[in-house]
């Protein structure tokens, strides 16, 4: 089955109220295990909503949410953070790294929180960090990183605990267009060589263009 099935999603904010906005009207689709799709759409459009019920930050009011086929819809709170947590990496334009931590601990303290131990964590840290090229930053703090290796380590940090299915919101919409296509190319390797199926929001035609597939977000729906 597929890594991921959204099927006929429904989305408002404020139901009821005169603020009420309908942001997904039954918005269909389904990325295949190892398939990397880009989601294009003008910014309001719902790109974040979307990947959000996607990714179980958030739930849908009506429709249905698969993960490898099992159906995420009726879980429990609790069960969705657990799921979420076992499934999925995400990936945001503004890298969020703990600051005060350096590049390396950064990828470290997630595998820690998921109960690895740190001699295996660390390892697989340096070996992420030497996949997207910046090996020698590993003890550098985010403050001392350029923005492209910033986000090359987020990349890092969200693949750290294995997800299966990547999410991203513009990831490299924060950097100049060179570094934009040098920083998505290292990000592209990385799911390629892990298998990762991912669904990828941007504006960039040309990013998504890199892709496999490009759908778009369109009054609602996934056309
Ligand atoms: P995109 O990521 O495509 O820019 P979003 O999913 O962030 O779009 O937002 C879609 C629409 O939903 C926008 O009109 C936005 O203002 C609205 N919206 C998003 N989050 C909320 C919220 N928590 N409360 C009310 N409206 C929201
Ligand atoms: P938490 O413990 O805060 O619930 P996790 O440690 O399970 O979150 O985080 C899993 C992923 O979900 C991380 O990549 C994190 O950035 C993202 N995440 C968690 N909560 C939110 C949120 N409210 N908005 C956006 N992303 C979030």
């Amino acid at each position: 089955e597929a890594a991921l099935d959204l099927v006929g999603i429904e989305k408002g904010y404020n139901r009821g109220k005169p603020s009420e906005v309908i942001v997904l009207r039954g918005a269909t689709l389904s990325v295949a295990r190892g398939e990397v799709v880009a989601l294009v759409a003008p910014s309001g459009a719902g790109k974040s909503t979307l990947l959000h019920i996607a990714g179980l930050l958030d739930t849908a009011d009506g429709g249905a949410v698969r993960h490898g086929g099992r159906d995420m819809t009726g879980l429990s709170d609790r069960s969705r953070t657990e799921a979420r947590r076992a499934d999925v990496g995400f990936i945001y334009q503004f890298h969020h790294l703990l600051p005060e931590f350096s590049a390396l601990e950064n990828i470290v303290l997630p595998q820690l929180a998921n109960g690895l131990g740190q001699r295996e964590a660390e390892a697989r840290a340096r070996d992420l960090l030497a996949r997207v090229g910046v090996a020698g930053r590993a003890d550098h703090r985010p403050a001392q990183l350029s923005g492209g290796e910033q986000q090359r380590v987020a990349f890092c940090r969200a693949l750290a605990n294995g997800p299966k299915l990547l999410l991203a919101d513009e990831p490299t919409g924060n950097l100049d267009p060179a570094t934009s296509d040098q920083v998505f190319g290292a990000l592209m390797d990385l799911v390629r060589e892990t298998g990762l199926s991912a669904l990828i929001a941007t504006h960039n035609m040309e990013l998504a263009a890199r892709m496999d597939r490009v759908v778009r977000l369109d009054q609602g729906r996934v056309v």
